[in-house]
């Protein structure tokens, strides 16, 4: 092949050496040029020529390793393609670099280096003729050409195959439908090699062909590859419906590993194409007036940009975004009352109180559908059903689900977005649960609005508020889309702990709901009919191969968790179904073992019988699963010294119940105070002791000696050792007195009582929160009697039947009567201490 005839480049070419991309006759490349003799060749002699044959340059494949690449010029690869540079770009940003798109013209070869400095120049022998682009296809290579006709159709029809597959209204695919059509045959192999998926080594085989023949064997191979990974893709694009847009929107990288479709990487049009496919999104996506005016903006901008800038990618990042954003879709809501109602009975058992209001909730808003109403706020321990509730909600109405996570949100952006001013700028939590659920009237479930905290970044809470006032969320502004949302549609539920830390601006936009802690029994209930049955089906077992019992599974409630939720029960359950999945598995294996080989059945089945179905959780079985009991009914054996007493205390966590002990040693009358305190809780030590000081006489308390004042000549050490509990200051006054008063008199208090109560510097039990919460872990505990404020009665209306039957609970005025019904006899000095107020258990 000579250039005998033709249009000729010119002899004396410079030449721009390249680790980038190869590039082949007929195929347009984008280059980006850094090293100083490719720069010197861009602005000596591209930028400054002014005829069409100073844009034409040769391009040099640099086969050298980049990294060890130095000023020295490398031995040159002994093809290149002649190509004219369409678009120089200069940009100074990471580093001082030009952009180069240069479409390929024809082949050539390096005869001599004319000189290498300020950049490459070399007198070079054109390989290719370079009228095959002016002469019609069909002057080209034709059937009777023997074997390299045959090749030439055989790569036409395959050709035409991979066109068949794709998709003909993306813009890369027509004009390569265009091309096929209007080109000659020869200049298939280069055009086909540059346009479907091939690594640099491939193209450079391609380059390399110099003979026609050649050319076609070496591309044939990797079109029909290329065919074939698109079956396999079609194939997976059958099964997942999902999958179908990624497929013809044909993007840069693969959709399955190995080898995808690739049309798009080096074409001259990418840019037009892609701004062209981003604008129709933009009308597409049926936003309001003004964020289409800022995307109309951004978009003009975005094509003056060459991507190689920063900017580029930040503005398309934040166009793809405003397209994918759900301005006007939207599900149809499907409420229906009795449905709504049996939905949240079948999902949850007990919590009565809760699920009638969130029915009447879920009623209101059908009658008036625009409700500005109160959000719902869940508030309650762990693990006792909130975000639960939640997602029955969203399913009842038929509508998205999507859980923001507040603990430890600290900055304001956390909400609303980071401005659009530097790299890394994202949206706020709102606006990517939107993207994310991809429709405007998703139920939003704000978690732990009780955890939101505050720093120098602005206070979360505010921008939550905002969010959350239907006066201003129907144009909420994101500070990274920078243009308002409208929120009206979603519906907002919060969960929290407590309401103690929801900041108060929020609590008022709020309606609690308080969700309690679950009594033993109805633990036994929620874990046979949910726990039991979702966890078998998560671990892939039934009923038929795993059984728990019912006193299994009080022995897991009261013996291995200690919880107000459901919470670790549930994860105790997963353990023994995990436990159990591997027996069952190791069966099977066994019982395939069996069917191979007969000869060796009696044998085997000694080793590893199959376990028999189902599996029976029993206590034996529970100890080896779980190990030791974590918790054993340990009040009864702390509750043989005088000095300890069992206070009960709430938590954020639920109830608990607090063991006080106190001693004392000889000394100068000093209390210590150790264990988790309060200023509250060193407080009410010291009103407890006083007040036992100046009822002394009264009570027959005395010092280490026998003397009248208990603190003559003493040290009294008082200690919670309850752990890790927030402990309530004021509310285990009670407790501290009766354990002091255990102390300096020497007596038991009674190993079944737990009390809670503040006192007053004059012996009056004054009353406090969390009673029900408070009983039920008494309960849990197996404390028989209770002693609480006399104030607090009406609480205990509240309480399961089951827990009222189960516990004796005596209310006080007073001081005397906790002392009455702390000991066993009465307290020796208290006025009634034969007829304390003992209240029945039928409350
Ligand atoms: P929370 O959000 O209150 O911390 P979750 O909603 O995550 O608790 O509940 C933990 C687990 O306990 C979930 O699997 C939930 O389905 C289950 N659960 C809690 N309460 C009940 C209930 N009353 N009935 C059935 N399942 C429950």
């Amino acid at each position: 092949m000579t250039s005998s005839d033709g249009i000729q480049i010119p002899s004396r070419l410079p030449l721009l050496l390249t680790h980038e991309g190869v590039l082949l006759p007929g195929s347009t490349v984008r280059f980006r040029v850094d090293s100083p003799r490719n720069m010197q060749l861009v602005s000596q002699r591209l930028l400054r020529g002014t005829s069409l044959k100073s844009t034409i340059i040769g391009v040099i494949p640099n086969t050298r390793d980049p990294e060890q690449d130095t000023d020295d010029l490398p031995t040159l690869h002994k093809v290149g393609t002649a190509g004219i540079a369409v678009q120089v770009v200069g940009s100074n940003w990471p580093k001082p670099h030009y952009t180069l798109l240069i479409t390929g013209l024809c082949r050539f070869s390096v005869s001599s280096l004319l000189k290498e400095r300020p950049f490459v120049l070399a007198e070079v022998e054109q390989l290719d003729k370079l009228n095959q682009y002016t002469i019609p296809a069909t002057e080209g290579v034709t059937a009777e050409d023997g074997e390299l006709g045959e090749l030439s159709q055989k790569f036409h029809q395959a050709a035409v195959q991979l066109l068949g597959m794709l998709d003909m209204s993306v813009p890369v695919v027509a004009k390569f439908r265009r091309l096929l059509d209007s080109l000659p045959r020869e200049t298939l192999p280069d055009v086909v090699a540059s346009m479907i998926r091939t690594s640099k080594e491939e193209k450079l085989q391609v380059l390399d062909a110099l003979i026609l023949e050649e050319r076609f064997k070496k591309a044939l191979p990797m079109l029909t590859r290329q065919i074939e990974g698109l079956k396999l893709l079609q194939k997976t694009r059958k099964r997942s419906p999902e999958n179908e847009k990624r497929v013809l929107s044909v993007r840069k990288g693969g959709v399955i590993p190995g080898r995808t479709f690739n049309l798009d990487e080096e074409d001259e049009d990418e840019d037009g194409d892609d701004a062209a496919a981003l604008e129709r999104k933009v009308h597409g996506a049926n936003m309001p007036e003004a964020a289409l005016k800022v995307c109309i903006k951004e978009l003009k901008r975005l094509k003056k940009m060459p991507q190689s800038m920063p900017e580029y990618s930040l503005t398309r990042n934040y166009l793809d975004l405003m397209v994918e954003l759900p301005w006007s879709k939207s599900t149809k809501d499907c409420l229906d009352i009795g449905a709504a109602r049996s939905l949240l009975d079948n999902d949850h058992y007990a919590m009565e109180k809760l699920k009638r209001r969130v029915v009447e909730y879920l009623a209101v808003r059908q009658l008036k559908t625009t409700l500005k109403g109160p959000i719902l706020c869940f508030v309650g321990p762990p693990g006792v059903g909130k975000t639960s509730v939640g997602r029955s909600i969203a399913r009842t109405l038929g509508r998205e689900f999507h859980r923001i996570s507040l603990g430890g949100v600290c900055d304001q952006s956390d909400i609303r977005g980071h401005r659009r001013t530097y790299v890394g700028s994202m949206p706020g939590r709102i606006i990517n649960g939107l993207k994310t659920v991809g429709v405007n009237n998703p139920v939003f479930l704000l978690d732990e609005v009780d955890k939101l905290g505050k720093s120098l970044q602005g206070d979360p809470a505010a921008a939550l508020l905002e969010v959350l006032d239907p006066e201003q969320n129907h144009s909420f502004t994101d500070h990274y889309l920078n243009v308002a949302f409208d929120l009206s549609q979603v519906l907002f539920i919060a969960t929290a702990n407590t309401t103690a830390t929801i900041p108060p601006a929020l609590l008022d936009r709020m309606e609690v709901l308080q969700v309690q802690g679950y009594t033993q029994e109805e633990k036994v209930e929620i874990a046979h009919r949910h726990l039991i049955p979702n966890q078998l089906e998560q671990h892939g077992l039934t009923p038929q191969q795993l059984l728990i019992p019912q006193d299994t599974t009080q022995d897991i409630i009261s013996r291995y968790t200690r919880e107000a939720g459901v919470r670790s029960l549930e994860r105790k359950v997963g353990a023994i179904c995990r436990a159990v999945a591997v027996k069952v598995a190791e069966g099977h294996k066994v019982s395939q073992a069996l069917a191979l080989s007969p000869g060796e059945q009696t044998q085997q089945r000694d080793k590893a019988a199959p376990p028999e179905m189902p599996i029976v959780i029993d206590h034996l079985a529970l100890k080896d699963i779980l190990g030791p009991p974590l918790f054993e009914m340990e009040v009864s054996e702390r509750l043989t010294l005088p000095g300890v007493a069992l206070g009960l205390a709430w938590t954020p966590l639920g109830g608990e119940i607090l063991f006080v002990e106190a001693s004392r040693m000889e000394g100068e009358g000093q209390l210590t105070l150790t264990g988790q305190l309060g200023d509250i809780m060193k407080e009410s030590a010291h009103l407890a002791i006083s007040w036992l000081r100046s009822n002394a006489k009264t009570y027959q308390l005395t010092n280490l000696v026998g003397g009248q004042d208990p603190l003559e000549g003493t040290d009294i050490h008082l200690h919670f050792p309850a752990g890790a509990v927030t402990k309530d200051g004021p509310s285990a006054g009670v407790t501290i007195v009766t354990c002091l008063a255990s102390l300096f008199s020497g007596r038991l208090v009674r190993s079944d009582v737990a009390m809670t109560g503040e006192i007053t510097l004059r012996g009056l039990v004054l009353p406090v929160g969390g009673i029900k919460d408070k009983v039920l872990a008494a309960h849990r505990a197996g404390v028989k009697r209770v002693i609480l404020p006399q104030r607090n009665e009406k609480d205990l209306e509240e309480l399961p039947a089951n827990v009222k039957a189960d516990l004796d609970f005596v209310t006080a005025r007073n001081l005397d009567d906790v002392l009455n019904a702390a000991f066993d006899g009465g307290f020796p000095g208290t006025t009634s201490a034969h007829t304390h107020p003992q209240l029945s258990s039928k409350l």
